[in-house]
């Protein structure tokens, strides 16, 4: 680590953000007695903390977000060079990176050809929910407005895409939520709700029943995770994507993918959904689109979209009336095409697809060790563990449990996620592993042995 920072410095900052920091998903209580821990630097799959203290990230910044690592002077000199010719300039002209980089992705989203930039997931999702509802004021004389979102998923954090949030801890107390926000059941098969064969399609006619159920020409679009995250990384099953492209046609439903989380090489295709042959008529994505170097979302959408937006000049209602002021920031789009330069140059893809296999296989290997593993689930470099008290029962691992996994890999210098307790019992008892796209083989094994230790000392 090259601190520039004196020890001086260092314990301010530690005072500084104890006293005035509001940190994201904390109880402020625990700092009452704790330091907070302040990054300071980070270089490939490394971080430093004030302390000096070493970690290797297995989350990517701690929410999946940095793909292409720590430390990246290129892209860095790329936004630089960038923001002195030009840093920014919004509303209806455009920017050179922004055209660049729509063009660039464009290319590896066959189907897809429209760009739309915003700065977070949850704004992306929200513009696409937009896009939905005004298509439907347009041109469905104002039905097919419901939109359908699927238990344990997650699209963000405002009060529109928290009313598409299936973990219910997420929304309890910030309601009440806008209507036509309709949920459809998981398709997690360890968590089984059917007795059946076929799980994949069985799940998939579940979001059928829940249309006949609301009225077809009510419902306007459905918005899924190819592979759900924070709701505890599940893979979906055989057969759900054939069934569910299927159904979206049947009743001409919009299929609205986020990719907030998946998008950019994080399953080890450029997008999760390339994986199974679906073609979707929308696409959102944040996260890995620049790694965390600027912010940076875009909404995509299919030319049949996009042209329901067109027509004439003066009927002033026509076009998508959205803006957003940072989507604007000529930083996202030139880091995003930087970051799309290294993944390919450096074979990003292919690397991520080798060492997620080996992420699983070295976590199905601990899963024969340990009886608290229930299951292990994941595609490319994002696999989870979900931890259980009794194998049989399947009865969910108590929090607390889960937590003192986590920390004791962090005593060990190795940073994994846990998704949040769920309200509805605890559900959501995962380990989530998403280390950078270039993780070697003994990054995986050292994140594995961390884990395997872990569990040894908290369950002699
Ligand atoms: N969609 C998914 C699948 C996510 O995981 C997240 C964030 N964890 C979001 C949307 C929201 O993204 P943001 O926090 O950038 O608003």
């Amino acid at each position: 680590m090259s601190l520039t920072l004196t020890q001086n410095d260092l314990s301010h900052v530690v005072a500084a953000d104890r006293e005035h920091v509001w940190h994201h998903l904390s109880q402020h209580k625990h700092y009452e007695t704790v330091d907070p821990r302040v990054f300071v630097e980070g270089k490939g799959m490394k971080l430093w903390d004030t302390n000096g203290r070493e970690y290797l990230d297995a989350v990517s910044g701690g929410v999946w977000t940095v793909n292409v690592g720590y430390g990246r002077e290129s892209i860095a000199n790329a936004v630089r060079d960038q923001l002195v010719k030009l840093n920014y300039y919004a509303g209806a002209a455009g920017n050179v990176p922004a055209a660049l980089f729509a063009a660039k992705l464009i290319e590896k989203m066959p189907g897809l050809s429209r760009v739309y930039y915003s700065n977070s997931g949850s704004e992306a999702n929200e513009k696409a929910y937009k896009m939905v509802r005004q298509i439907a004021a347009r041109h469905h004389g104002g039905k097919k407005w419901k939109i359908l979102y699927r238990e344990r998923d997650y699209h963000g954090t405002t009060i529109a895409t928290l009313a598409t949030s299936g973990q219910p801890q997420r929304a309890a107390q910030y309601g009440p939520y806008p209507d036509g926000f309709v949920m459809v059941p998981h398709c997690l098969e360890y968590r089984k709700q059917w007795d059946v064969e076929n799980y994949g399609e069985r799940a998939a006619d579940a979001i059928e029943e829940v249309i006949l159920r609301e009225g077809p020409d009510t419902v306007g679009a459905i918005v899924l995770e190819p592979v759900t995250a924070g709701g505890g990384v599940i893979t979906p099953p055989e057969g759900y994507w054939r069934r569910v492209q299927e159904i979206c046609r049947k009743y001409e439903i919009l299929l609205h993918i986020d990719e907030v989380v998946c998008g950019l090489g994080r399953t080890g295709s450029w997008f999760g959904y390339q994986h199974y042959d679906i073609k979707p008529d929308i696409v959102t994505m944040a996260k890995g689109v620049a790694s965390g170097y600027a912010a940076i979302s875009c909404t995509v959408t299919t030319e049949q979209v996009f042209d329901l937006f067109k027509d004439a000049p003066q009927d002033t209602m026509s076009y998508f009336r959205d803006i957003s002021t940072f989507g604007g920031c000529t930083a996202g789009p030139v880091a995003a095409l930087e970051n799309m330069r290294i993944i390919e140059e450096e074979g990003l893809l292919e690397n991520t697809t080798r060492m997620g296999e080996r992420m699983l296989a070295n976590l199905n290997v601990l899963r024969e060790k340990h009886a608290v593993i229930g299951d292990v689930r994941g595609k490319g470099l994002f696999c989870g563990a979900e931890l259980v008290a009794d194998r049989k029962t399947k009865e969910p691992l108590d929090e607390r449990h889960v937590q003192a996994v986590v920390a004791g890999c962090l005593a060990q210098g190795v940073i994994i996620g846990a998704t949040n307790r769920s309200l509805d019992g605890g559900l959501n008892n995962t380990l989530c592993l998403s280390p950078a796209l270039i993780a070697t083989a003994d990054d995986i094994d050292q994140i594995t042995d961390a884990i395997d230790n872990a569990l040894a000392k908290e369950f002699v």
